[in-house]
């Protein structure tokens, strides 16, 4: 009810104050009106559905029943599937129209392995057991979709020319699913691309992203009675430690933004054997990819000093190599313009009482006011600490990624709290905020294709003759069965 009456006062805005939406010089087209309106109409079918994706939180390559449910709302609304895009049977593309432009509306619907929880303010259940939708890919999917159907149905009421398509990408979390749909071609023809991504705040998408690089290091050396025979035996626990000291004193001398992490994946079997091997998962980051091929390269070096000083072999896979996103300076200021249309996620009464329950568990220290998920911030440049394979995309054709406030202020992705708003109002307002501002935004490119050639523009000034190749190897295949990372 409270979005209703959210749809009235921003005609009222859009009749009576044309000049008190910020950043609108001039009146918006009452147009735009009508398609927020229509989506406030549809809204709960898709709040259903992203409800309904929560529910069965599968994770990467695994997403059959949640491809599926959104593959069947896009065919209902008379797109063409074509599935298994880049040898991936949870991937699609869902297209509609023809000819030029063709604008991609990218989704992602993968969940996070032990991050099950209710959509209550607390803890529950306890022990990180099950998955769940920590990252939000269950509103990510439905408000790309949702956006998708939308730009379709006003294209065909308006006889508009051009191509609409939803790219169903699966394995964002751990398997690198756009990358091996780029190895594909899928996003060749395309003219621009448009995506989301749960956050704790409003915000049209100007920020870069960490380019990552990740590995097995396996270590192999000989096995021994650690008590009869120790000095036959040669330690890959032992080289694993090692190259770990040495990540870690490496550590102080790359610059400030890059990230390094691992875990022992292995670390032998018994205490009573010189473990004969032993394996390392290592993930290393930094906004600018040469800057991280470099970094990369000591890396390697860490775990050779590691083989060479307990005389075991290491073998090197690399599992996983994302680049940094290129911001596009138009598709950014292009969404701000339409997100401040659209608005913020206005919190109910008891809206709040679960926001500042959520809030009253986390750190205390810099939390964002409640208010500020009823803002929508304005383009900024930065980088955004964490990577996804949109970054791939964005490297081959203009992409603009917003952000909406599916999470209470102060939470962030990866944790119980996110994973409880996510199925819940506070995620599903969020998720109408993007799958509005993809909408309007789509729409903008079929209507005025001067806004596709800046984008274009856009794209090759920040591109600056770079051109896209992925660290992954070229025989790298999607891990259809992941382990765990
Ligand atoms: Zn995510």
């Amino acid at each position: 009810m409270s979005s209703y009456l959210a749809s009235f006062f921003l005609l009222f805005l859009i009749v009576v104050h044309p000049k008190s939406v910020q950043g609108q010089n001039e009146n918006p087209p009452t147009w735009k009106a009508q398609v927020l309106a229509n989506m406030e109409q549809r809204a709960s079918h898709f709040i259903a559905l992203s409800r309904r994706i929560w529910e069965i939180a599968e994770i990467s390559f695994e997403e059959y029943q949640s491809s599926e449910l959104i593959a069947s709302e896009l065919r209902a609304a008379g797109f063409q599937i074509k599935t298994n895009i880049g040898a991936m049977p949870t991937s699609f593309i869902a297209s509609w129209g023809s000819g030029k432009p063709i604008i991609a509306i990218l989704g992602e619907y993968d969940a996070l392995p032990g991050l099950r929880q209710e959509a209550i303010p607390e803890k529950r259940p306890t022990g990180m057991l099950g998955t769940g939708h920590g990252c939000g890919h269950n509103l990510l999917g439905t408000a790309a979709a949702f956006a998708a159907i939308t730009a379709k149905e006003f294209m065909k009421a308006n006889s508009l020319g051009g191509t609409i398509r939803f790219y169903g990408c699966p394995a964002e979390e751990n398997g690198s699913g756009k990358v091996h749909m780029s190895r594909a071609g899928a996003f060749a023809d395309c003219d621009a691309a448009l995506t989301w991504h749960p956050d704790d705040r409003n915000e049209p998408g100007m920020k870069t992203t960490l380019a990552n690089e990740g590995a097995y290091f396996r270590f192999r050396g000989t096995a021994a009675h650690a008590a009869r025979a120790p000095e036959k035996g040669r330690s890959a626990l032992d080289a694993v430690m090692l190259m770990g000291h040495a990540v870690d004193m490496l550590r102080e001398h790359v610059p400030s933004e890059t990230r390094i992490h691992y875990y022992i994946s292995n670390g032998g079997v018994s205490a009573n054997i010189v473990p004969e091997f032993s394996e390392v998962r290592l993930t290393a980051r930094h906004p600018d990819a040469p800057t991280l091929d470099a970094i990369w390269k000591r890396v390697v070096k860490c775990a050779e000093a590691g083989a060479l000083a307990t005389e075991t072999k290491l073998e090197i896979e690399i599992i996983g190599a994302l680049a940094n996103v290129l911001p596009n300076d138009a598709l950014a200021r292009l969404s701000e313009s339409n997100m401040r249309l659209v608005g913020g996620v206005r919190y109910t009464q008891a809206e709040r009482e679960f926001a500042a329950k959520i809030q009253a568990l986390l750190p205390q220290d810099g939390l964002p006011d409640l208010n500020s998920a009823a803002q929508v911030f304005p383009v900024q440049e930065g980088v955004t600490f964490w990577s996804t394979d949109v970054g791939d995309v964005s490297w081959q054709i203009p992409t603009g990624e917003i952000r909406a406030a599916t999470f209470v202020p102060g939470v962030v992705p990866h944790t119980w709290q996110s994973t409880a708003c996510s199925g819940m109002s506070i995620g599903q307002k969020g998720m109408l905020v993007a799958a509005k501002t993809i909408a309007l935004t789509a729409i903008d490119l079929f209507q005025r294709p001067v806004l596709v050639g800046e984008a274009r523009q856009s794209f090759e000034k920040r591109r600056a003759g770079r051109a896209y190749s992925s660290k992954l190897p070229p025989d790298a295949k999607p891990q259809l069965k992941p382990r765990a990372n």
